[in-house]
């Protein structure tokens, strides 16, 4: 049975010529082990293969696919400047049905020699010229068709191949290229019977999409190029579509057992209060936030919002409002941040913030620091309070979530920088406790959630990669920030790496200070600076005059935040440290951030760091060393690292982001380089569509989370299906991969 109709589920190997070594290679090569990997195996691009010719009807430049038999071979070697291997040419000359005779020419792929033998009968596709009264095609595309002696016909193949203009080029290696793909490809599509549609036929109609039998046919054999994007649009739709219906359900789904807190902004509460007392107004964008938050927060359903703003832009007065909101309605809340280091800070801040309220005083605001490093006795009694309800606020780390750390009344929660809060950790928080209830059968309560970013992510991305988050973003800086120049320095220009210190010590004169960040702790495997050498080597060779502090996660807590201290004082003016102080750290008398080795950060990295500078006190200055350690900077990374020199716009920064690195690799990460679930969606491009699908998925579910309306049985079975035991989840968790490069940059 090896021409009967086949199934997307059955194994590649049911296809004729695909055997139990084609089968493991398939598998190796591309993740290929189904039917439906093989068509969800898509194409790069399209070779459009021209009309298919004889030699005396081609024109000179223009594409064509000429079809003959291969005659003889020669080929030489021509020796390349400036490269040590010579260029391999290999000359193929073809006789055509007419018996006239062209060649075809090859570079470095004399292995063509060998797939095209005497005798064989194959299909050229691409510009003819002219050269010395010869017809040539220089690296033309290539489908064989078969071997004389088997008895090709020329004629036929001529024919299918003029109704196939548009050849799909598919991602190949050697043992696979493209044409034996396509081949595969089209024997499958052969024996396919008419492809069901899981997406009803008035959506279809609706959204003037192609079905999905039509679409994955014309992706790979597109009649035209029209078509070819009509496919690449139902399939992409397909992708998005599915993906935030998965999300959106599972958040459905934990909120369906739950019951959210009316946390809803008291008249005259203490969170107005606060507000009342800034020394500044709230700009435009704290203000919408505001509003959106405080729906969120009235609402039964529990909050789960992302808070995205560029650095600076006053994310912290929309955290301790939302917080405050719960005191207000009797509740506790939390702040959460990654670090120790941040921990402290954000305490510091936030009882600096409080003051006019009173805090820790009688009538006022109980509020409490809780890390490792608090001493066991405050600890106890800090872990009392929480339970009797004492305690109105406690700030800590992450960590905060994994101990054994109870609340009376957890009303609200708010997470810094932590991207991967999914339904996983909001389940956590349902043992954090909504206090004894009277009645032994009420739900679970779920506290209000806000997490906040400082990385900027394109909206596509957000909506995509957090779509179960609401978003909300503050896209206006406070007035009054100071500028930021920022410097790239190669090592062709050595000497201002002096003239940067002269001026790191003019400054320092004047009272500010400098950050110079290294990728690493200590001396190791990479080729890279590490703080602890260059701490040594700025102290005591480069700035003998001046104090400089060392700073990184290996150091004891109390020994980090002596030296953060002596940076704050001014005691010291110069800070080495690396990525701890990435986030958050605020030092407004810091103006010159020095970043070593560049090229081992990414763009999101460099420009949090650079946020730390241009807090107050003129312009500020960043210095972005790369090159330095021996290697060399490839194209891409230069581009990396102009693109933060050229602009400090978050959002534009991030957009260049995504163009260099690509959705895919974010998204390809996720599986550890298996099969992705965004194959052809490209975040950017289909930005329409993303967010089509997200209003459309979360209408559905709002009306029915379970899917299970008969309607929507073929949403549910598709969203199974494609997320079957790897879990949505997996697409959000990802978030923190950032993060954790971080970390392993630190522990070297
Ligand atoms: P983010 O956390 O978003 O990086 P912060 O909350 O730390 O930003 O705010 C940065 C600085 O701007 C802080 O010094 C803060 O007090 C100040 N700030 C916040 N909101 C305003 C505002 N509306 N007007 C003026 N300054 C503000
Ligand atoms: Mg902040």
């Amino acid at each position: 049975m090896s021409d009967g109709p086949i199934a997307l589920d059955d194994r590649v190997d049911v296809l004729a010529g695909v055997g139990a070594k084609a089968r493991a290679d398939l598998a190796d090569a591309f993740g290929i082990e189904t039917v439906r990997d093989l068509l969800e195996h898509y194409p790069r691009r399209y070779q459009d293969a021209g009309e298919v010719l004889d030699l005396s009807e081609v024109r000179t430049g223009e594409p064509a696919t000429l079809i003959g038999e291969v005659l003889n071979w020669s080929t030489r070697r021509v020796p390349k400047r400036g490269q040590r291997r010579p260029l391999e040419i290999a000359e193929g000359r073809v006789r055509q049905a007419s018996g006239r005779v062209f060649t075809a020419t090859f570079f470095n792929q004399n292995w063509r020699a060998g797939q095209l033998a005497p005798g064989t009968v194959a299909a050229f596709s691409g510009k003819v010229k002219r050269f010395r009264n010869d017809l040539q095609l220089a690296s033309p595309d290539v489908e064989v068709l078969g071997r004389v002696a088997a008895g090709i016909d020329p004629d036929a193949a001529a024919e299918r191949l003029q109704h196939q203009r548009l050849l799909a080029v598919y991602p190949a290696t050697e043992a696979w290229p493209s044409f034996k793909l396509a081949r595969l490809v089209e024997a499958a599509l052969e024996r396919l019977p008419t492809l069901p549609d899981w997406l009803p036929e008035p959506l279809l109609d609706e959204l003037d999409l192609l079905t999905y039998d039509a679409a994955i046919r014309a992706i790979h054999l597109p009649p035209d190029h029209p078509t070819q994007r009509a496919a690449r649009r139902r399939l992409v739709f397909d992708e998005l579509f599915t993906l935030q219906l998965g999300v959106q359900r599972r958040r459905a789904q934990l909120e369906a057992e739950v019951v959210g807190l009316d946390n809803t902004p008291v008249p005259d509460g203490r969170a107005q209060a606060f507000l009342d007392a800034l020394p500044f107004p709230p700009t435009g964008a704290q203000q919408r936030a505001f509003a959106e938050l405080a729906q969120d927060l009235g609402a039964r359903r529990p909050m789960h919002r992302l808070l995205q703003g560029d650095v600076g832009s006053g994310k912290t007065v929309v955290a301790v409002w939302t917080l405050l909101n719960a005191v207000d309605n009797g509740r506790q809340a939390a702040f959460m941040v990654p670090t120790e280091v941040l921990a402290e800070q954000h305490f510091r801040t936030l009882t600096t913030l409080l003051a006019p309220l009173g805090v820790n005083v009688l009538d006022g605001i109980r509020v409490e620091l809780l890390t490792s490093s608090t001493p066991a006795k405050a600890r106890r009694r800090i872990l009392g309070e929480l339970l009797t309800g004492d305690l109105d606020v406690v700030v800590g780390t992450h960590a905060l979530l994994e101990e054994g750390v109870r609340f009376a009344d957890l009303g609200a929660v708010v997470i810094d920088e932590q991207h991967r809060f999914g339904v996983a950790q909001r389940v956590k928080l349902k043992e954090k406790g909504g206090g004894p209830t009277l009645d032994p059968d009420a739900a679970d309560v779920l506290p209000d959630v806000l997490v906040m970013t400082a990385t900027p992510i394109p909206r596509s991305l957000a909506l995509t990669w957090y779509g179960d988050l609401d978003v909300t973003v503050l896209d206006e800086l406070p007035p009054g920030r100071e500028p930021i120049t920022t410097q790239l320095i190669t090592p062709a220009q050595a000497a201002r790496r002096d003239r940067l210190y002269e001026f790191v010590r003019t400054e320092a004169g004047r009272g500010r200070r400098a950050y110079v960040v290294c990728p690493l702790v200590e001396a190791g495997e990479l080729p890279a600076k590490d703080v602890t050498s260059e701490h040594r080597r700025l102290s005591e060779q480069v700035f003998p005059d001046l104090t400089v502090e060392l700073i990184h996660g290996r150091m004891r807590p109390d020994a980090k935040d002596a030296a953060m201290t002596r940076f704050r004082t001014g005691e010291a003016q110069v800070l080495v440290a690396t990525t701890v102080i990435e986030v958050g750290v605020d030092v407004p008398e810091a103006t010159i951030m020095v970043i070593e080795d560049a090229e081992r950060f990414g763009i999101s990295q460099l420009h949090q760091l650079r946020g730390r500078v241009g807090r107050g006190g003129g312009t500020s200055y960043c210095v972005l060393f790369a090159g330095w350690s021996g290697a060399e900077l490839p194209e891409e990374t230069l581009r990396r690292l102009e693109a933060v020199a050229a602009t400090t716009d978050g959002f534009v920064l991030a957009e260049t982001d995504l163009e260099l690195r690509g959705a895919g690799v974010l998204f390809g990460r996720t599986q550890s380089g298996k099969k992705s679930d965004i194959k052809l969606a490209d975040l950017r491009r289909d930005r329409g569509l993303v967010e089509e699908t997200r209003a459309r998925a979360r209408a559905v579910v709002a009306e029915d989370p379970d899917l299970a309306a008969p309607a929507h049985r073929g949403f549910r079975d598709e969203v199974a299906r494609r997320f079957e035991g790897r879990g949505v989840e997996v697409v959000e968790a990802d978030g923190d991969d950032e993060l954790a490069a971080f970390a392993a940059l630190e522990t070297g």
